[in-house]
Parts: structure tokens; C-alpha cells; sequence
């Protein structure tokens, strides 16, 4: 065959397969991409200008084709320039060559070629014949050796670039030089062997060929395998955990520093791994199968805790190519979710169970064991508040943590304590053994102290018994806490136990307080009138007294209910109601019963949430009733407690026109000595509070000096509670003036009043 045919059929084929070239590069998303694919472009133009002088047998075409080949050669210098700075990027320490100084050689040289038509300086052919064809064959003069001598410094200094990045970078990436180094030597040599053999025909393009592709293939799909090894084996050493690689068969071929220190071998004695590994955790690294385990060794604050896992490799998914070990000794995080739980389940001033871990810790007793009796405690301390206020919180603290100690002390060991919240605790115990005695005699005497101050706590034991194990943890400690209630402000007691009774009146009090509202609207609530009588037994006014008929419970008296209204300050809304009653009956009795008062109650809480003068002066406006009409009873105790404010509200009462009786006289600690003080018009006394004694003669005596002093002061007696006839004429004879009680008749509906009145009215 044509020996030039086949080398154009060949450098054809090359130029074809660096088109592919070029459109992969430049569609590649790689930054060497673009200046690979400009320097692919320039190999295509020599070598084009090599295949046109090897076919062409005419001179002016081969000429064309050496002007394409040197200048072509240029531009490929140009490109390998800048495609070297792009691929040795990053190399050394940062600072860029600019190349400009080789650029403008490389100008100079192309321009030196381009002059050569009209100096013949460069080169020159001559027609030989190969192969019985013309052939034209370069005679090379002065600036051919210019454009060579060019050439190869641009290919030396390249070469220079590549090996000094070669040098410099990190010796698993140098590889990636070194393969372009090797490749650009043997071009050289090659085309050194077609300029200096002067073969006739120059193939030295079918290596440039090759190795523009090469380079293409290094730069965009190379990757190097040893390089990755290496970076594998080398993150594999430096790895913290201990990794140990077997081979199939089972023997141990690697491990890395922390392997051979954790079961204490060395290199050479890597047979014994396995063993040394079963020895020391308990599990065999040999076995087939892929497994995890956690192992802790020792015990207690030594405890080590290691996550040990068995991995097998395979290729091409079926066959065993060996398997590892790795332990990672967790021991750090373990202590610290340990203490994290820790800290989130206890209280960090006494160590105590936390409310929701002492739940938690009790329910679980519940689920597991259901046949012993178990107390519920609550533990509170009586105004701790004081504590904290008078020796400061440090001695709270202190106190509190005195308490934790002291509960630690008293507990079984199979109780279940922790802290509530800020000076409760709570304590779930076996009910066997709970001593309520000796806790008694204990906590009479439970003093803190910081050395320097003692105080003594007054700290009180709710215990509720677990009937229904069902019961909400919370709801038990709630029953434990209402049990308390019961201790009320006795300072004698300090342990109380829950019974349903405190249940059931809890659950009522609930009911009555949501049914107010209603039952007041509705006038299930309503005054009854008590007779109060002159010393003749003539009906002078009553006393209006709140009485609930209830649509369930039926009658009500007040002793079932206003206690409680009392306490959570609703009565304010019955004596709200109860006067806006008195006030109407008075205004409908208006030209009828125009001699007739009556007496309404106010509480304490009374004065505290709302402006009884505005409400009571507004009232009788409303109705246009004579204040005189509106009798006030104000229990003693509130008198004798009142502040200056207390007293100037009693002042304004009485300047608006009320006559205001003081309640219940006899029932509190007063003295009479402060009755002259007292913005009073009546005195009420109660029977009861007096009388009942053995000492008859004693009470007299008593109710009898009350009468003279208040008639000194100008205030009038009303005694209640009277219930004989002998009372009635005695207290007349004392000097008492007005009369109340079931001798004359007991409080009874309006209606029923006003019939009483016209019957006993005209004595
Ligand atoms: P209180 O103000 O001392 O009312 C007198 C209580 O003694 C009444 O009981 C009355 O029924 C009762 N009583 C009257 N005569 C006799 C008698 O001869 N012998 C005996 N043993 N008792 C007699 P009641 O109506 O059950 O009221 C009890 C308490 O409830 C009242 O004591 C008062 O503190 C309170 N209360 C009643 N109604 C109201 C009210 O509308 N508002 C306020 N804030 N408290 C009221
Ligand atoms: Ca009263
Ligand atoms: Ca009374």
C-alpha cells in the first residue's frame, strides 16, 4: 500500500478523533475544559499541515502546508502555555507567571516564518521523489533554526513548569503530573528523531496526535487509582478508631496504630489479633457474618464504653474479598449523655428526683409491682417564704438542701423521693413502717441551721394511700396535698392523712362554685327573714339571712355554703345580691310596713374587693329607701382588726344615714375597753358565745355589764340567739332593748314574714 496514503488515512483518523475531542472538552464542566479543548484545536492545525505535504505533490500547496505546520506549531506553543497554567494552578505559593515574555517570542517567530516569501530566510524546498511521486522535502535555512531553537525553549519551560508542580504538590497528587511529563518526553524525542534523521517524510504529527488524545483522556477522565489507595490507606492510619483488615481466610493482614495499642500488640504479631481481641471484649472478630455491638468494660466513674462493629468487603458483590474490625471507644459521649440524663432528671440543688422523673420512676413502680400498699407523701414547708426574706436566699438554699437531707434519712430504702418544686418534695413509699408518731415528734423539732442562725421550719406531711392504681401520679400527689388543708394553721400536727371525705368536699365545693352565677340569676338564692322584736315582743324589723333553695340538694343553709364562697371571695356576689333583695322588700313595704328595718350582712372580703359605701348608697338611691331602714351588721372581729381606712369607711356609712351594728359581739377576743372607739350604733350579742357555760350566774353577770357600759356610750343591745321566756324577761330586765332568736320565731320566707308582723305588731 502507499506508504503516504496510509500515514494520511492515519493522521485523518487522528484529526477526527480530536474533533470528538474538542467538542467533549469544551461541553466538560471541569475548569481545565476550555483550555484543553483550545489546545486540541491547535495540535488539529500542524497536523493538517503534515497530511497536506505528505499527499500533495505540487510545491505551492506543500509549501502552504509547512506555513501551516511551523505557524500551526507556534499557535500549539501558545496553547500549551496557557493550558500549563491552568493544570500546574495552585502550585508553589500562589504567586502567577504571567507568560507574556514567551508570547511575544512565539509572535516574533510566527511573524520571522510569515516573512519568508520575500526573504527566503526560513526555509526552502526541494522535489524529491518517494516512492516514484514528487515530493516536496524542506531545505531548512537560518530562520528555521530561529522557529526550532523557539519552539523547544516554550517546550523546555513548559516541561520545567510541569516538573517543578511535579515537585511541590503533595506526593499522591504527583502522579497527575508526572504521567504529562512522561508523555510530553517522549514527543520530544520523537519529533528530535524526524528533524535530525531527515527522513523524508516528517510522521513525527502522528505522535502529536496520540498525544493531544492522552492528554485529553489524563486530564478529563483520569483518575488515579494508586492516588486514591493511598488516600485511603493514609485516612484508614490516621483514623481515631482501632480498624483491623482480615483476609478471607481469617488472618489479620492490617491494623492501624490505635488497633495495635488497643489490644496491646505489635506489627508483627498480627496473627494473635483476633485472640487478643476476644480476650478483651468478649467477641469474635473472625465470624461471618457483619455484626455491632456495645461493650463496656469496668465499672462505675472507670467504666469504658466501646461500639464495636464487624464489616465484610466484597467485589463484584459475590466474592469475599476480606472483612474489618473497627472499635470506637465512646466513653466520652457516653459520660455526657449520661450526665445529660442526670442533670435532666435531677435537681441540681439537692440532687433529688425532679417532679417528672419522680412520675416517671413511680409509675414504673406501679407497672411492675402491684401487691404492696403504698404511701403517696407531699411534702411542704410552711411559709418558706419568710425564710428566704429574713436570712436571705443562701440560708434557703441551705435549708432546702437540710430538708432534702433530712427526707433522705426517713425514707425505706425502697422508697421513691424527689424535689416538686421550689419547698414541696414528694415521697412514694411502702405504706409498711410509716410511723406517724415519730415523724410527729421528728418534725416538732426540725430546726436548720448554718452553723450561726437556727430557725425552726414548721414542715407538714400530706400522705395520701394508693387505693386505685390507675390513679394519675399527679392526681395522687394533688389528694396527698389537699390532705394538708385538713392541718389548717394548727402548728401542733404535722402529718395528715387524705380520706374521701376531703374528696367529696372538694368535688362540691368545685360544684357549688360553678353554680353560682346561675343560682343567683335564677333566685335560687334568696333572703329569709328573722323577727327582731322590742322588749313588748312588737316585731320592730329583721334580719335578712341568705338561704339557697337548690334544685338538687333542696334547702341550703348558709353554714353549707357561704364558708366556702367566704374563702374564694364569691360571697362578695351574694351580699351584692342580698342587699339589692333587702333593699326591694323595703321599697315594696314603702306606706305599709314604713316602721319596719332591716338587717343585712357584710363580710370582711367585702371591704376588700369592692366600695361597700358606693355600692349601699347607690342602692338606696335606686330604690328611694331611707338609709335608716338599711340595718349593717359587721362582725366583731373585722371591727376590732380595722385600720384606720376600715374605721373612716364605718364613719361615711353612718354620715350617709346606715345605723351600723356590730356582729356577733362576745364571739372574738374584743375588750370593752375598745367599744368607745367604735363608729357604732348597736351592739349585737350573741347568745351562744355567752350563755351555755355551767356558770349561769357567771354570764349574767357578764351580759349584764355589757348592757350598763353600752348604755353609757349611747350604743343600743341587741341580743340574738334568744330562745326561752326566762332569757327574754332577763335580758329585759338587764335593760336590753331589742330581741332576736327562735323564742320569737326562726328566719322564714317574705311572705311568711309579713303575715308574722301583722300579727305581732300591735301589742
Ligand atoms: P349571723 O349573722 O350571726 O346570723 C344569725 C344566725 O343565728 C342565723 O343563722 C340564725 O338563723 C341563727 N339564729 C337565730 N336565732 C337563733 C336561736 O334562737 N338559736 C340559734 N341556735 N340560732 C339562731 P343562719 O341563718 O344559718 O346564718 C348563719 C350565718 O351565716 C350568719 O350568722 C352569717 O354570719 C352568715 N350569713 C347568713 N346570711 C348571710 C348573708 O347574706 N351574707 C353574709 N355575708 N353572711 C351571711
Ligand atoms: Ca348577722
Ligand atoms: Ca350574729
Amino acid at each position: 500500500m502507499d506508504l503516504r496514503l496510509f500515514y494520511s488515512i492515519i493522521l485523518s483518523i487522528l484529526v477526527m478523533i480530536l474533533i470528538v475531542c474538542v467538542v467533549k472538552s469544551f461541553r466538560s464542566n471541569k475548569p481545565i475544559g476550555k483550555s484543553l479543548g483550545k489546545l486540541l484545536i491547535a495540535f488539529i492545525i500542524p497536523i493538517t499541515g503534515n497530511m497536506i505535504i505528505i499527499i500533495s505533490g505540487n510545491k505551492n500547496v506543500s509549501i502552504i502546508g509547512y506555513f501551516m505546520y511551523f505557524i500551526g506549531m507556534n499557535y500549539v506553543m501558545f496553547n500549551q502555555v496557557r493550558f500549563t497554567n491552568v493544570y500546574c494552578k495552585g502550585i508553589g505559593n500562589g504567586r502567577k507567571y504571567k507568560p507574556t515574555i514567551i508570547y511575544v517570542f512565539l509572535l516574533a517567530d510566527t511573524i520571522q516564518l510569515l516573512l519568508n516569501p520575500v526573504f527566503g530566510h526560513a526555509f526552502d524546498v526541494e522535489k524529491i521523489e518517494v516512492q516514484g511521486l514528487p515530493y516536496y522535502r524542506l531545505i531548512p535555512h537560518f530562520g528555521q533554526t530561529v522557529h526550532r531553537l523557539v519552539d523547544y525553549s516554550v517546550y523546555m519551560c513548559v516541561l520545567i513548569i510541569f516538573t517543578i508542580a511535579a515537585k511541590k504538590t503533595a506526593k499522591i497528587y504527583r502522579e497527575r503530573y508526572t504521567v504529562i511529563i512522561v508523555a510530553m518526553l517522549i514527543l520530544g524525542v520523537w519529533q528530535a528523531f524526524y528533524i535530525f534523521s531527515r527522513t523524508p517524510i516528517d510522521r513525527s504529527m502522528i505522535g502529536y496526535g496520540v498525544v493531544g488524545i492522552m492528554v485529553f483522556y489524563l486530564s478529563l477522565y483520569y483518575r488515579p487509582l494508586r492516588l486514591l489507595d493511598r488516600m485511603l490507606s493514609n485516612i484508614a492510619s490516621d483514623l481515631p478508631d482501632a480498624l483491623y483488615v482480615f483476609d478471607p481466610m481469617g488472618k489479620c493482614i492490617w491494623a492501624n496504630d490505635p488497633g495495635l495499642k488497643m489490644v496491646d500488640v505489635v506489627e508483627n504479631e498480627l496473627e494473635a489479633v483476633p485472640k487478643k481481641i476476644y480476650e478483651r471484649f468478649g467477641v469474635n472478630a473472625l465470624s461471618e457474618d457483619e455484626w455491632g455491638e456495645n461493650k463496656v468494660l469496668g465499672d462505675g466513674d472507670d467504666a469504658r464504653y466501646y461500639s464495636i462493629q464487624k464489616h465484610t468487603v466484597r467485589y463484584d458483590r459475590k466474592y469475599l474479598a476480606g472483612s474489618f474490625v473497627s472499635i470506637h471507644d465512646n466513653t466520652e459521649e457516653q459520660r455526657k449523655v449520661q450526665q445529660e440524663i442526670y442533670n435532666s432528671t435531677h435537681d441540681s440543688l439537692t440532687g433529688l428526683f425532679t417532679k417528672q422523673y419522680l412520675y416517671e420512676q413511680i409509675q414504673r413502680r406501679l407497672n411492675s409491682d402491684d401487691d404492696t400498699d403504698y404511701y403517696v407523701v407531699f411534702v411542704d414547708v410552711k411559709n418558706f417564704k419568710i425564710v428566704n426574706d429574713i436570712f436571705g436566699t443562701n440560708f434557703g438554699d441551705l435549708a432546702i438542701q437540710q430538708i432534702a437531707s433530712w427526707i433522705r434519712s426517713r425514707v425505706t430504702d425502697n422508697s421513691i423521693y424527689g424535689r416538686l418544686a421550689g419547698d414541696t418534695f414528694g415521697v412514694f413509699r411502702p405504706a409498711l413502717g410509716f410511723n406517724p408518731d415519730k415523724l410527729e415528734e421528728d418534725l416538732g423539732n426540725f430546726i436548720v441551721s448554718d452553723g450561726t442562725v437556727e430557725y425552726h421550719l414548721q414542715m407538714n406531711l400530706g400522705v395520701y394511700e394508693v387505693a386505685d392504681w390507675n390513679t394519675e401520679i399527679s392526681v395522687m400527689f394533688d389528694r396527698a396535698h389537699l390532705a394538708l388543708s385538713s392541718l389548717k394553721d394548727n402548728y401542733k400536727s404535722h402529718v395528715a392523712f387524705y380520706d374521701t371525705k376531703l374528696r367529696e368536699k372538694v368535688v362540691w365545693e368545685q360544684k357549688l362554685t360553678a353554680e353560682l352565677k346561675d343560682a343567683l340569676a335564677s333566685m335560687q338564692i334568696k333572703p329569709y327573714l328573722q323577727p327582731i322584736a322590742d322588749g313588748n315582743g312588737k316585731v320592730v324589723g329583721a334580719e335578712a339571712l341568705v338561704r339557697w333553695i337548690h334544685p338538687d340538694n333542696g334547702f341550703m343553709s348558709p353554714a353549707m355554703f357561704v364558708p366556702l364562697y367566704e374563702k374564694n371571695g364569691m360571697i362578695v356576689e351574694i351580699d351584692k345580691h342580698m342587699w339589692r333583695c333587702a333593699c326591694r322588700i323595703l321599697s315594696e313595704w314603702k306606706g305599709r310596713y314604713d316602721d319596719l328595718f332591716i338587717s343585712i350582712n357584710i363580710s370582711p372580703k367585702d371591704f376588700y374587693f369592692i366600695d361597700v359605701v358606693s355600692e349601699l348608697t347607690g342602692l338606696v338611691k335606686e330604690f328611694d329607701i331611707e338609709p335608716v331602714k338599711l340595718r349593717l351588721e359587721i362582725t366583731e372581729t373585722v371591727m376590732m382588726n380595722a385600720s384606720e381606712k376600715r374605721m373612716k369607711i364605718l364613719d361615711e356609712l353612718r354620715k350617709a344615714g346606715f345605723i351600723v351594728e356590730m356582729d356577733d359581739f362576745g364571739s372574738g377576743y374584743s375588750s370593752l375597753n375598745l367599744l368607745k372607739d367604735m363608729p357604732v350604733d348597736v351592739l349585737k350579742i350573741d347568745m351562744k358565745f355567752l350563755s351555755g357555760s355551767e356558770n349561769d350566774e357567771k354570764s349574767n353577770t357578764i351580759i349584764r355589764n355589757i348592757i350598763r357600759l353600752s348604755e353609757e356610750l349611747n350604743i343600743a343591745t341587741l341580743t340574738e340567739g334568744v330562745e326561752t321566756d326566762k332569757q327574754f324577761s332577763q335580758l329585759s330586765d338587764m335593760g336590753c332593748k331589742l330581741f332576736q332568736g327562735y323564742y320569737f320565731a326562726k328566719p322564714m320566707p317574705v311572705d311568711e314574714f309579713v303575715k308574722f308582723a301583722d300579727t305581732h305588731g300591735m301589742q
